[in-house]
């Protein structure tokens, strides 16, 4: 027999390459397993995320929803195995978020997956666990397990090294799933979730059935009674939802949220209509922030054109885009824009401690080293320069510079006694970060640098960075493409002052990059906190009296003087009793 060069493949190999559509990274498959869980009817669902300093470890999602049969969860695994579509026909009234019946056939062929699960209603015994790696079922017990399902999926990409080697810093990936969970939690509004990374809470949403109220959960109260909400109709269309007052805009359309029937889309067309909506309300190039819940009959929506779902193809989809527009112009036409009063009240407000977002330490936070010199002082001087501010009320007690331990802390006294230590580069952040959320609207935010500074990149940055410039124009970086891989930054935000300095500049894009998480007020959050901590006096700068009395001044004036934008410490205190206990006097 004569070997011919065409072949079947073997079904690992075929899942393996199936999978690589689907599960492209961890969010990939934080994406599938809540939306089996919301496919499953469930109520609240828990995420749990562990990584180390590099990489997630495990992915584990837990939910109150239908659960399944052991016969059920035997078949769950087999590659187009569905529960949710019988034939081609189904497809065209589709309501669940899956029908392919590939995802965790595809998740378990490039990773190990446990799965745990109950049927709602059947005893407390009658639960089932599976272990599968890569494919093969290695484990399966009768166990005793709360109604509904757990999932676990460990070592990822562990039999795809080539996989494994493309994914993203840890931050970054982990952004990636918070951008997910968000999508879903905007998306489904009547389902509680709650994300935990390495055992500390990081989203909650409440399970209160209302966009507004998930908006409040994810982004903040502040920003939810911003909001104005929309209505409209056609026989074939609802169309709900909130968007801004035009003083709320970015420098792009990320911020645009949509979810047609349940499920997150992303629809520059329909982005574009809702911007239509606000005509002049809006300069040119600006978006708003919005959220729209779009319910179409099923039969105009072809969900089954991206292979995560991510697009729709929708049909009648000039009337669909017309009736966007329009609904957003009535809404914003009947409104007081002025008004600062909540759209509708916001019940409650669950808002993630911090930035719902990981981040590494920032340079120069832990150096403790350093050279005085007078170059040095004179940067220190037009960094502090820089976040003079006057008025304003005075949140620290009154004290007084002593001197600099380690060129680090400025050693100060209070009028009481009491010895203060300030840690120079954490306060002056928190002095840039409050100025630069202040200044965030108002104009000019960015400065010219008398010569600009070229920079290139190798071709996968210089991607990345073509991706980020209009986020980087909406922070106040001006940067051109002027040749292959090679761009002029000619103006920077003015909380980086006139930097001409290459390092600083090429540093703090670099930092952009790395941390280009999913939605626009956490990159928008993300920069801010870069530019503070890039601008700001460096630990290890020398500063005269002069500038470290500025500097307490200046942070006497922040709002939140006693930590900084990261949530460590500025400032510690040691009042005179505890000075005298520690010297055992009285
Ligand atoms: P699909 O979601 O496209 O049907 P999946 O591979 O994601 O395909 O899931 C296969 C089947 O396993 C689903 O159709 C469903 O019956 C079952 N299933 C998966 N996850 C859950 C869950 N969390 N709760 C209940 N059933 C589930
Ligand atoms: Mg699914």
């Amino acid at each position: 027999m004569t070997e011919t060069k065409i072949r079947v493949l073997d079904p690992d190999t075929v899942n393996q390459i199936a999978a690589g559509e689907v599960v492209e990274r961890p969010a990939s498959v934080a994406k599938e397993l809540l939306e089996n869980a919301v496919d499953a009817g469930a109520t609240s669902i828990l995420v749990e995320v562990s990584s180390d300093l590099r990489e997630i470890t495990k992915i584990r999602v837990t939910d109150d929803g239908e659960g399944m049969t052991p016969e059920e969860a035997a078949l769950a695994f087999h590659p187009h195995a569905t529960s949710k579509i019988r034939d081609i026909v189904d497809l065209s009234s589709i309501r669940t978020l899956g029908f392919r019946g590939e995802a965790l056939a595809s998740i378990a062929a490039v990773a190990e997956v446990t799965l745990i699960t109950r049927p709602r209603g059947a005893g407390a015994l009658a639960g089932i666990r599976m272990v599968v790696r890569g494919g093969e079922v290695v484990e399966r017990s009768e166990v005793g397990a709360p109604e509904g399902t757990t999932v676990i999926v460990e070592r990822l990409f562990y039999n795809t090294p080539a996989r494994r080697k493309f994914l993203k810093s840890r931050n970054t990936e982990l952004a990636h799933i918070y951008g997910v969970v968000e999508n879903l939690a905007l998306a489904h509004g009547e389902v509680a979730f709650r994300v935990v990374h390495n055992e500390k809470e990081r989203m909650a949403t409440q399970r209160s059935g209302g966009l507004l109220n998930a908006v409040a959960g994810l982004y903040g109260a502040d920003l939810a009674r911003a909001l104005v909400p929309v209505e409209g109709r056609l026989p074939f269309l609802r169309i709900g939802g909130y968007v801004s007052r035009p003083s709320e805009n970015r420098g792009n359309p990320s911020q645009v949220a949509v979810s047609i029937n349940g499920r997150s889309v992303a629809s520059r067309q329909i982005a574009a209509a809702v911007r239509e909506g606000y005509g002049t309300l809006l300069p040119r190039d600006r978006y708003p922030v919005a959220f729209l819940d779009l319910s179409i009959e099923t039969d105009l929506v072809d969900v089954n054109v991206h292979p995560t779902k991510r697009e729709v193809r929708l049909s009648r989809e000039r009337e669909i885009l017309t009736a966007v527009a329009a609904a957003v112009a009535e809404a914003l036409a009947g409104h007081d824009l002025a008004r600062e009063a909540p759209a509708e009240p916001v019940q409650q407000q669950i808002i993630p401690e911090g930035p719902v977002q990981a981040r590494a330490p920032a340079v120069g936070e832990t150096e403790a080293f350093y050279t005085p010199g007078h170059q040095e002082l004179v940067l220190s001087d037009r960094q502090l320069r820089r976040t003079e501010v006057g008025g304003a009320e005075n949140l620290l007690p009154a004290m007084e510079p002593v001197g600099q331990v380690a060129a680090t802390y400025i050693v100060a006294e209070g009028t009481d006694g009491t010895l203060y230590l300030v840690d120079q580069h954490a306060a002056h952040e928190r002095v840039l970060y409050d100025q630069v959320v202040e200044r965030r609207d108002a104009e000019p935010r960015s400065q010219e640098l008398i010569t600009p500074v070229v920079l290139s990149f190798p071709p996968r940055e210089s991607a990345a960075l073509r991706d980020a410039m209009p986020l980087l124009a909406d922070e106040g970086f001006v940067v051109e493409e002027f040749g292959r891989d090679t761009f002029a930054v000619r103006a920077v935000p003015v909380a980086l002052g006139t930097l001409e300095d290459l390092e600083v500049v090429r540093e703090t894009i670099a930092d952009l990059l790395a941390d280009a998480s999913r939605t626009a007020p956490d990159r928008r959050e993300a920069v801010t906190c870069i530019v503070a901590c890039r601008g700001a006096v460096k630990a290890g700068a020398l500063l005269t009296h002069e500038q470290q009395k500025r500097l307490l001044a200046q942070l006497a004036r922040t709002k939140t003087p006693w930590t900084c934008p990261h949530g460590r410490p500025t400032v510690v205190a040691f009042d005179k009793r505890k000075l005298d206990g520690m010297f055992r006097r009285g």
